[in-house]
């Protein structure tokens, strides 16, 4: 999961589309493209759904296999995990890094410190770099850095980013989960006796104790853990796990890891710390009679209203035409007699050009016999441009009666008829 969600986070805004970064949210021209689609502020109702699609995804993934989001795609848990990576590449494994914790100064230990903190510094500034090219195109942003012209604003994020990701990650580690993150404290609403969830066997492993390989356990009368506490040892948030479910446990399973290869040495069976139910441990379930609770109503209901959002999000996404009208009426005229009696309203079209393309447009006006557009009624748009005008819409006299009459005004594309919209006005005839 480290290299999935790095290998998406690092690569993203690299990625080529359309002559163009594929993920860009560029917020100094308010235009949002992700590879074909291009939005802008009025499509926040797709972010909405979005965020509502997240958190039934967490709901849903909670109540099957707990916190899986925390164990292993957080950034917090992602991030510590590659900064503890980089600390044994240059400080040694656990022994090792206690021993130079301890030992007193010398040239060895301050190079190693120093090699260590300059590691996780270039990864952090690295970080923030990549965060801010999300936010504006990267290559520019590239050559900024090379040029030292980086803009006050950049500077301040890939700072603030870089800073907080070698804090939070190099020494702040587990107490942001343990103390300041607010998931854990409402994740056990959302856990039952069916969730997944990281334990210990207590039936199995108990009475813990040392033995040698070679040891009679039915004499020794002791349970498979061998006290090691290599489970407690390699544990990000640094509790036991065999003192039973700890809401400080984010699920990440490496204590099951370490005592799987522990059991491997003395020759026991595996899984003695592993991913089962309360229900399932209680109750001596296998495999198959687990994951058959696991598919009980409350997740079924939860998978169908996201199935349900999603189909409906792509839906809405795939007949979403690029292209953006609104019209209200001038507030300073409301209708006006002008030469040879003909009647006079004028409107403020907003036209949005959605594409990647110059587009030619017409406009049309149904709804009222005899109208006719006085102003501009064909012109140009640059790609995601959006012009405001003036329009003019006149009858004859004596055509319409007098009062509001709804119309419809039509903006097509000239080279694409599907490329269309319209919207519903009304145009005032005086008494
Ligand atoms: S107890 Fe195990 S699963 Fe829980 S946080 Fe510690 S190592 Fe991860
Ligand atoms: S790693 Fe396994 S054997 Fe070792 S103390 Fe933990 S539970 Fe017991």
């Amino acid at each position: 999961m480290v290299w999935v969600t790095q290998i998406i986070f690092y690569g993203l805004p690299w990625v080529e589309w359309n002559n163009r970064q594929a993920v860009l949210f560029d917020l100094e021209v308010r235009t949002f493209y992700l590879f074909n689609l291009v939005l802008f502020p009025h499509d926040l109702i797709y972010l909405t759904v979005l965020l509502i699609i997240s958190a039934l995804s967490l709901f849903l993934f909670t109540a099957v296999a707990g916190r899986l989001w925390c164990g292993f795609a957080c950034p917090q848990t992602v991030y510590t995990e590659i900064y503890l990576w980089m600390e044994k590449l240059v400080e040694g494994d656990r022994q090792a890094r206690m021993r130079l914790d301890q030992a007193g100064h010398s040239f060895q230990k301050f190079g190693k410190k120093t090699l260590k903190h300059l590691l996780w510094l270039g990864f952090g500034l690295w970080t923030g770099f990549t965060f801010v090219g999300y936010f504006t195109p990267i290559d520019q942003l590239g050559q900024a850095v090379l040029q030292a012209s980086l803009g006050p604003w950049q500077t301040f994020w890939i700072l603030f980013y870089g800073f907080a990701t070698y804090g939070n990650a190099g020494f702040l580690r587990e107490k942001i989960c343990k103390y300041m993150c607010p998931y854990a404290r409402f994740q056990s609403a959302m856990f039952d006796r069916d969730t997944l969830i990281v334990t210990y066997d207590a039936g199995r492993g108990e009475p813990r104790g040392g033995r040698s390989r070679t040891a009679d356990l039915s004499q020794l009368k002791l349970g498979h853990c061998v006290d090691c506490t290599l489970c407690v040892q390699v544990c990000p948030t640094g509790i036991d796990i065999r003192k039973g479910l700890q809401y400080e446990c984010i699920g990440c399973g490496v204590c099951a890891d370490a005592c799987d290869a522990v059991m491997d040495k003395v020759g026991y069976p595996k899984g003695l710390v592993r991913f089962t139910t309360q229900n399932g441990l209680q109750q001596g379930w296998s495999s198959r009679q687990i994951w058959r609770r696991v598919l009980r109503p409350r997740v079924l209901v939860y998978s169908a209203i996201l199935l349900l959002l999603t189909v409906a999000l792509f839906a809405s996404l795939y007949m979403r035409t690029p292209l953006k009208i609104d019209v209200v009426r001038d507030s300073g005229v409301m209708s006006r007699l002008v030469q040879q009696g003909y009647i006079e309203n004028v409107f403020r079209l907003r036209v949005l050009n959605a594409t990647e393309q110059v587009q030619h447009y017409r406009i049309t006006v149904q709804g009222l016999p005899g109208v006719q557009i006085e102003s501009e009624s064909r012109f140009s748009l640059e790609p995601t441009a959006a012009r405001s005008m003036a329009l003019t819409l006149r009858v004859p006299p004596g055509s319409s009666a007098a009062g509001a009459h709804p119309i419809r005004i039509e903006v097509q594309a000239e080279a694409d008829p599907s490329l269309r919209a319209t919207t519903d006005s009304v145009f005032m005839v005086p008494r």
